[in-house]
């Protein structure tokens, strides 16, 4: 009979986010993070007194009654200092010398974009229905279902990229609405609408930045464990999970203590989880193979830039600057076509901006004569290739903003190489696993494992960001306590 010590692997947003759960429902539980600070891709750090987000940007769907807020609620996370982005411009999408506003509301949105499309309204119409339509059903995955249908859910057998020629005529304006996608990876051989659509929905009910950065989610989650009894303990990475009698039994760490467990979360990428089963009868090689033969989503390269003081007013926004004849739906990382820019929101209430983001999708191929190399040593040819990669950033986007190279006081970088090593995940990948619509049982995964005990959570499983996180840390705390359990918790969260 199993009892209730979990222990979880990872103390990323679906590692503290289970933990809060099911400290919540009295069980004992157990947080090893490989890393010195918790939080995985939502780690801040500050330079010259400037504070940047390592991943997390924004979020949606956080206005009262929307999906996040009703979830954020639940997690103790609505009393956060969350500042709403321009409800007329939360993105705008360049291309070329041409400039698009995405408004909040789906008829707002419609709207917007139909003055610069006026043909296309209908079309504008139909596409944001389905959009709402997808983004309604949000919790329909936390019902009770026989057939488990979420990870059948034909969505997922879909193609974006089909939906969005299917919808839209003009061709820039299938650009423009594949413009803010940066925080995805627009694939079109594989990018599920499911993907597309929850993700594109989420931001247009409303958009959010945190002032303060995404490390004060992980913080205020951390307390609320602790408080509830629970212990997060970082610089403990975790090198082996146990198997005994055809079950998981614990893990043990690089320090060499075991850790018993009637249950372990695996938070880490699915690749690294089955790294660390030892010895299993339970474990065949060959769902090993597969797990490990899935592909990833690319990673990113970004640069932090401290701007000099008071010289930049602050933009409520984010801008996605791409070449004009880049194709979204195909990106070649190696050319820097795209760049999204965000900038922190000032924490004092300031106008003006004291740092400003660059991100770029970058391939795992174009730092792989650097993989093995000692962090802060990789040597001269490493530091000009970011270099190379940062002026391209700055190129590209200083035609929409040409006050930005003037502006700049210092610039750090990041590539992939830097998430692997802060996030232990597979190829610094920015969205985990790519999910592919011709194959959305391999690809889609569930919180189970052969295993029985060993369960998985976080982006890799089907839906990535911060919202898809989220669900997905009560679908695998579903696998403990149950369905009905987990919807009794949430029941004066989540109505219809
Ligand atoms: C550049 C970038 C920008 C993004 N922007 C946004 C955005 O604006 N909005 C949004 O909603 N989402 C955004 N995302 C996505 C979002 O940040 C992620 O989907 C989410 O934070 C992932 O959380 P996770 O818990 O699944 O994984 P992670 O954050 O990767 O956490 C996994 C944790 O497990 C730990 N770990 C791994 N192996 C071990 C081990 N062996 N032992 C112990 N610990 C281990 C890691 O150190 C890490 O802390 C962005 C991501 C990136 C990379």
């Amino acid at each position: 009979m199993r009892q209730n010590r979990v222990v979880i692997i990872g103390a990323g947003l679906g590692g503290l986010q289970c933990g809060y759960i099911l400290c919540k429902k009295g069980f004992d539980v157990t947080i090893l993070e490989q890393d010195g600070t918790i939080g995985g891709c939502l780690q801040t750090f500050s330079r010259q007194r400037t504070l940047f987000d390592t991943g997390f940007h924004y979020v949606g769907a956080l206005d009262e009654g929307q999906a996040l807020n009703r979830l954020f609620h639940y997690f103790d996370l609505m009393s956060l200092p969350w500042s709403r982005l321009d409800n007329d411009c939360f993105d705008e999408v360049v291309i070329g010398d041409q400039s698009f506003p995405f408004a909040n509301g789906h008829d707002n949105f419609c709207s917007t974009l139909s003055q610069y499309f006026p043909a296309e309204r209908n079309n504008l119409q139909r596409y944001t229905a389905t959009l709402k339509e997808v983004g309604d059903h949000i919790f329909d995955k936390l019902k009770p279902s026989q057939d488990n249908s979420f990870y059948e859910t034909s969505l997922f057998s879909k193609s974006a990229h089909q939906f969005l020629n299917e919808t839209i005529q003009d061709p820039l304006l299938r650009k423009v609405l594949s413009g803010t996608s940066l925080k995805m990876e627009l694939c079109a051989d594989t990018l599920p609408l499911y993907t597309f659509a929850q993700i594109n929905d989420t931001y247009i009910r409303s958009a959010w930045r945190l002032n303060g950065g995404g490390s004060l989610i992980a913080d205020k989650l951390a307390q609320s464990i602790i408080r509830m009894g629970g212990t997060i303990k970082t610089h403990t990475a975790v090198t082996t999970i146990v198997e005994k009698d055809r079950q998981v039994a614990g893990v043990m760490t690089a320090k060499g203590n075991f850790y018993e467990a009637d249950w372990v979360i695996s938070n880490t990428h699915p690749a690294v989880t089955v790294e660390l089963v030892g010895e299993s009868a339970m474990m065949r090689n060959i769902y090993r193979k597969r797990i490990k033969s899935l592909q990833n989503t690319f990673g990113m390269f970004t640069a932090n830039i401290v701007l000099k003081k008071e010289t930049i007013p602050y933009i409520n926004r984010n801008i996605f600057v791409h070449k004009a004849d880049s194709d979204l739906w195909r990106i070649q990382c190696d050319n820097t076509e795209s760049v999204m820019v965000s900038l922190p929101a000032p924490n004092d209430n300031l106008s003006y901006a004291s740092g400003i983001d660059l991100l770029t999708p970058m391939s795992w191929q174009e730092i792989e004569p650097w993989v093995g190399t000692p962090a802060g040593r990789r040597g001269e040819d490493y530091v000009a290739f970011k270099q190379r990669k940062t002026e391209q950033c700055i190129a590209l986007v200083e035609k929409r903003l040409p006050w930005l190279r003037d502006a700049i006081e210092h610039i750090y970088t990041s590539t992939p190489l830097t998430y692997n090593r802060y996030t232990a995940t597979a190829e610094g990948c920015a969205y985990g696993i790519r999910k592919d619509y011709n194959n959305p049982m391999m690809t889609v995964l569930t919180p189970r494992t052969p295993i029985p005990g060993l369960l998985q959570t976080g982006q890799n499983l089907n839906l990535h960001g911060i919202m898809g996180v989220s669900m997905t840390s009560l679908l695998t705390c579903a696998e403990i306590v149950g369905t009905d359990s987990i919807q009794d918790e949430l029941k004066n969260y989540i109505k219809d």
